[in-house]
C-alpha cells in the first residue's frame, strides 16, 4: 500500500486476518502503518524507483491516499504490476475537474462548475449561478484545506487571485444550500462485483469529518436507494477496484449532489470496523486480491463514529491513563488509535459505538462524541468528574 498513514494501518490490521501482509511505502518509519508493519518501504510517493521497490514481488499495488501521479502508475502497469485501483479510475479522485467533467457526462448530479482561468471568471460565473460559490483547488486538497466558501464576490475574486498568482488551479462551484452531508461507500472488485454498506450522515466542523452516523438518520428509502444505486454505478462506469467514497449533499429541497470521490477505504466508513459485518478495511483487501466481497450488512440499527481530533493544547494526562478513565466510564467505546502524535486538529483516532435500537441515535451519538472529546483532550464535556461521582 503507497502511504503509512491510518489508513494503511488499518488496513494492514484487516490483511492480517486474511494471513495477508501489507508491505507499505512510507515517508518515515513513524507513520502510523509503518509502526506496525514489518515490511516497509520508505520513500516518497512521487519517486518511480521507491514505488517499483514497495510494488516489487506483490500481488498487488494500492493506496491510503489519491496523490500518486498517474505517469509512475502507468509506468508500474507497463511493467507487469497489478494497480487497483487503476490508474484510469484513480484520476478522477486525483483531479476534481476530471471528477466534474466525468461526473457531468455521466448524467451524475453535481453542483454546477466551471474551470477558471481568470479572475473575471469569477463574476461571470456568479451571475450565472445567481448566488454563492465555492472555490476549490484542483488537486491535493483534503481535509477542507483548498476549499474556501467566499463570502462575497470581492472575498471569491481574491482567493481566486491569491491562487492564480502561487500558479494552482482553481475551479468555482456553486454554494449548495444544504441539509446535511451523506457518504455512499462501496466497493468493486475486478470480476464486477459490487456491494454498498448503508448510506451514512458525515458531520463536518471547519471542513474536517467529525463524526459519522450509520445509517444516516431519518433518511427515506428512496433517498438511500438511490445513493446505494449511484455508488454502485459510478465504482463501475469508472472501473474502481477497491473501496470508492462518494461524498454527497442532501440540499435543502431533498435532492442528492455528488460532491467528492475517495478511491480508499474513507473516514466516513470507520464505523464499519465495528458496526458491520466487513469491515471496509477488509473489503479493500478482498477486492484488491479480486476475493468474492463480504456482507455489508450493519451488525446494529445505529453505529456512531468519533473522530479523536488533537486538541489545541495537548492535556498533560496521559494517553494511556486517558484510555483508563474512558473504560472505566464507557466501557461499550472501542477505540482506534493510530500511533500519531498529537497537535491541533490532527485526527489520531477514533471512537466506534455500536447501539441496541434504532432510537439509541441521540443517546449512542452524544456517548461517542463525548468518548472521543475525553481523548483528545481529557475533559469530559459534561463536566463529569471520575473521583467523586458515580456514573
Ligand atoms: P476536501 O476535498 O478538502 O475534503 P470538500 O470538497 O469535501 O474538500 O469540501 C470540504 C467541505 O466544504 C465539505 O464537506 C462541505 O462542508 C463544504 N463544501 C464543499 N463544497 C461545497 C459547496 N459546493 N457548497 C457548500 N459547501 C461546500
Amino acid at each position: 500500500m503507497v502511504g503509512g498513514g491510518q489508513l494503511a494501518r488499518m488496513t494492514h490490521q484487516a490483511a492480517i486476518a486474511l494471513g495477508q501482509s501489507l508491505r507499505v511505502l512510507a515517508v518515515s518509519p513513524d507513520d502510523p502503518a509503518a509502526q506496525v508493519t514489518p515490511d516497509v518501504v520508505i520513500g516518497a510517493h512521487t519517486d518511480l524507483e521507491a514505488l517499483r521497490r514497495a510494488a516489487a514481488g506483490a500481488s498487488a499495488l494500492t493506496f491510503d491516499h489519491e496523490h500518486v501521479p498517474t505517469e509512475l502508475l502507468d509506468t508500474l502497469v507497463a511493467e507487469g504490476v497489478t494497480v487497483a485501483p487503476p490508474p484510469e479510475a484513480l484520476v478522477h479522485a486525483q483531479d476534481k475537474l476530471v471528477m466534474r467533467r466525468k461526473l457531468a457526462d455521466l448524467g451524475a448530479p453535481i453542483p454546477r462548475f466551471t474551470a477558471v482561468s481568470g479572475v473575471d471568471d469569477v463574476d461571470a460565473f456568479a451571475a450565472a449561478v445567481g448566488g454563492p460559490v465555492v472555490i476549490k483547488t484542483v488537486r491535493g486538497g483534503y481535509d477542507g484545506r483548498g476549499v474556501v466558501l467566499a463570502r462575497d464576490r470581492a472575498h471569491a475574486r481574491e482567493a481566486v487571485a491569491g491562487y492564480l498568482a502561487d500558479g494552482v488551479p482553481v475551479l468555482l462551484e456553486e454554494r449548495v444550500s444544504m441539509r446535511r452531508e451523506l457518504a455512499a461507500l462501496v466497493a468493486r472488485s475486478p470480476f464486477g462485483q459490487g456491494a454498498a454498506w448503508p448510506i451514512v450522515e458525515t458531520v463536518q466542523r471547519d471542513g474536517i469529518c467529525v463524526t459519522v452516523v450509520a445509517p444516516a438518520p431519518g433518511l427515506s428509502e428512496d433517498l438511500a436507494a438511490e445513493a446505494e444505486q449511484l455508488g454502485l454505478r459510478l465504482a463501475g462506469e469508472l472501473g474502481v477496484v477497491g473501496v470508492l467514497a462518494v461524498e454527497l449533499f442532501e440540499t435543502t429541497d431533498g435532492t442528492l449532489l455528488v460532491n467528492e470521490l475517495a478511491m480508499r477505504p474513507h473516514n466516513s466508513g470507520h464505523w464499519t470496523m465495528d458496526g458491520a459485518v466487513t469491515s471496509q478495511f477488509e473489503q479493500h483487501v478482498r477486492a484488491v486480491l479480486d476475493y468474492p466481497l463480504g456482507d455489508t450488512r450493519p451488525i446494529a440499527p445505529v453505529t456512531v463514529m468519533a473522530n479523536v481530533l488533537g486538541a489545541p493544547a495537548a492535556p498533560a494526562m496521559s494517553v494511556d491513563e486517558r484510555l483508563h478513565h474512558l473504560f472505566g466510564r464507557i466501557p461499550e467505546a472501542k477505540v482506534h488509535l493510530y500511533g500519531k502524535a498529537e497537535r491541533p486538529g490532527r485526527k489520531v483516532g477514533h471512537v466506534n459505538i455500536v447501539g441496541v435500537a434504532p432510537g439509541d441515535v441521540d443517546r449512542v451519538r452524544e456517548r461517542a462524541e463525548r468518548a472521543a472529546h475525553w481523548l483528545s483532550h481529557a475533559e469530559w464535556t459534561d463536566g463529569w468528574d471520575g473521583h467523586s461521582a458515580n456514573d
